[in-house]
């Protein structure tokens, strides 16, 4: 029998570029710099991903989308999403919860974090509460030109067929 909840850890870290657009959480954010990589350098999305790729034990965000393949050249990350959720789904998972941590040290987040929350929850198909994110400063730790995201996830088993019962949703 499946377990009635995973858990799934993911992490992320891409270097600051200039002449690329900065996209945390599927947004673009005003800032001199971008995050580089091969996708967007969505650090955010990608972690998330990742952290419910690994809760299903499914492969994770660069096996299944080799930075050497063309075709994933400044791809927009929520398709990188949108498969790990796909891949949740099937196997028979619900995301519960979100909570993450960002360490970069500017822009600062603190004054976007609402809207980058709303953005990601719904992004998620889940309610506002059930998404964390904290933003910190990378102090000491000398990451100062980098974006790092550190993201658990918590699924739930889905009830068979996916759907509330038709009893269930009569309550
Ligand atoms: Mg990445």
């Amino acid at each position: 029998m499946k377990p009635a909840t995973r858990i799934g850890f993911g992490w992320d870290s891409h270097e600051f570029q200039h002449g690329v657009p900065l996209k945390i959480g599927g947004l673009t954010l005003e800032h001199s710099k971008g995050l580089g990589g091969h996708s967007d350098g969505d650090v955010l999305l990608h972690a998330i991903t990742d952290a419910l790729l690994g809760a299903i034990g499914a492969p994770d965000i660069g096996t299944l989308f080799p930075p050497t393949d063309l075709q994933w050249k400044g791809a927009d990350s929520v398709v990188f999403l949108r498969e790990a959720q796909k891949r949740v789904r099937e196997a028979g998972y619900a995301l519960s919860n979100v909570d993450s941590s960002l360490i970069l040290l500017a822009p600062k987040i603190g004054p976007q974090a609402a809207t980058i929350r709303a953005h990601v929850a719904g992004l998620l198909g889940i309610p506002l509460d059930c998404v964390g994110l904290k933003a910190k400063t990378p102090e000491g730790i000398g990451t100062d030109n980098a974006a790092i995201a550190n993201v658990v996830v918590l699924l739930e088993k889905r009830p068979a067929g996916g759907k509330p019962t038709a009893k269930a949703k009569n309550k």
